[in-house]
């Protein structure tokens, strides 16, 4: 009999909190990856990432982001790791903005703290951003801020590590039920999942009423081809992080916090120890490959940050660029997360679509999925594979 009777594939964000909270809930948890937690080209590999209360009308994830803020901060308090970086999130907003309004009407429900800034205020608090006319007021998140991502993604593996989890490197090859999507014939006999093997040919199974999940993140397509590669959207994103010039702490916190800004779909963080100001554009890059594609920057890429830094940053208009990093998101067709039991196989379950928004959820996906599969509770039918499309229609930013 194996010590195991669950078995989680992926240790990113969504996968390490998955296993956490499935072995804090009684289950016996055995964590593998490819290459290891947050590792280089895992979704959840960045150094930062944001986490921000505002997603217009769609509360489940105001409420999700704020319940993942306190159990990110209740792990860090616990490791004794400090990984949040309370910057504060302004959103930058013009005439007439409804996600933004809908941000507002959100916070004052769910009480989330903000406050608003008139284009006067934003120009006295932030007189190293420049503002264009466009730009009339900025709604501010003073609570939230940025997560530094692979290295929290790390904290929470350990963490299980001392919970009980056993963690161990080693790459899933496609499950026999995969194969089965292939094979009607073989469809109708599948419904229970065994056991995997990897790609040593070491067997690994979770035993009689055994638990798989699969939180593969961009793999996911490449795992389950028949059911997900047209399902999750790979694309290539890029990251930058431009130099501020010597002894100058107007790029840091507290004086610069992360923004969001609608002009062109661009958000960014200031200077987190000492790496630089981060700027990307959010809008959809090309395909991806996450296991061959190019990690280096193209030059329309560079070009697109820095017409964007000598715009919203003057004063930073020749800056050097002392990093950039190639990522994916791994979409779905609108945005919401895959968090759903396989429809062919009974004890498999999926758990991806991050859709460049997911870092930041790990610990309710967690939750949602220890609710679902030890408590047996039904499920939010926006995380549901029924309503994952074939055609991008992205709905959630
Ligand atoms: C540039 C960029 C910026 C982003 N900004 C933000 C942000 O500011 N805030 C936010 O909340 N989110 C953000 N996101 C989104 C967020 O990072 C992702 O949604 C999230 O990290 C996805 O986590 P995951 O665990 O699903 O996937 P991953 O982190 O990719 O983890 C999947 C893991 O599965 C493993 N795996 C795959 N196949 C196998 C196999 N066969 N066997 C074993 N292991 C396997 C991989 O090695 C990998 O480690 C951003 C993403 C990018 C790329």
């Amino acid at each position: 009999m194996p010590h195991f009777n669950t078995v989680v594939v992926g240790a990113g964000s969504f996968g390490a909190w998955t296993a956490l909270t499935l072995q804090r809930r009684g289950r016996r948890v055995l964590l593998i990856d490819a290459w290891g937690p947050a590792h280089n080209r895992a979704s959840s590999g960045g150094e930062s990432r944001i986490i921000r209360m505002g997603y217009g009308a769609n509360s489940v994830y105001t409420r999700w982001s704020m319940r993942s803020l306190a159990l990110w901060q209740d792990l860090f308090a616990r490791t004794g790791r400090p990984l949040f970086h309370r910057t504060g999130v302004l959103w930058i907003s013009h005439p007439g903005d409804e996600y933004n309004s809908q941000n507002l009407s959100e916070f004052e429900q769910a009480g989330v703290p903000h406050e608003t800034f008139s284009q006067a205020e934003l120009a006295h608090h932030y007189p190293q951003m420049s503002l264009d006319a466009a730009t009339t007021w900025g709604l501010f998140e003073p609570e939230s801020g940025v997560l530094m991502a692979r290295r929290a993604v790390a904290t929470v593996v350990e963490e299980a590590q001392r919970q009980g989890v056993e963690y161990r490197c080693a790459a899933a090859r496609v499950p026999a039920d995969a194969e089965a999507e292939r094979s009607p014939k073989r469809r109708e006999s599948a419904g229970y999942l065994e056991g995997i093997t990897t790609a040593n040919g070491e067997a690994i199974s979770a035993g009689k009423d055994g638990i798989y999940v699969f939180a593969c993140g961009p793999w996911l397509g490449k795992l389950f081809p028949a059911l997900l590669g047209e399902r999750i959207f790979v694309t290539r994103q890029e990251v930058f992080f431009f130099g501020t010039p010597p002894g100058d702490r107007r790029f840091a916190p507290p004086a610069l916090p992360t923004r969001i800004d609608p002009t062109p779909e661009s958000y960014g963080m200031p200077d987190l120890e000492g790496r630089g100001l981060k700027i990307a554009i959010d809008r959809h890059g090309p395909g991806f490959d996450p296991d061959s594609g190019s990690r280096q920057p193209s030059p329309e890429g560079i070009g697109q940050a820095r017409d964007y830094l000598a715009r919203r940053f003057p004063g930073l208009a020749d800056a050097p660029l002392v990093e950039s990093r190639v990522c994916q998101y791994e979409n779905t067709s609108s945005g919401d997360f895959l968090l759903d039991r396989h429809p062919q196989c009974e004890n498999v379950w999926l758990a991806g679509g991050g859709s460049g928004h997911g870092f930041k959820h790990g610990p309710a996906v967690g939750e949602y999925l220890a609710d679902r599969i030890i408590d047996g509770e039904s499920g939010n039918p926006r995380f549901s594979l029924e309503t994952k499309q074939v055609v991008q229609r992205r709905a959630i930013f």
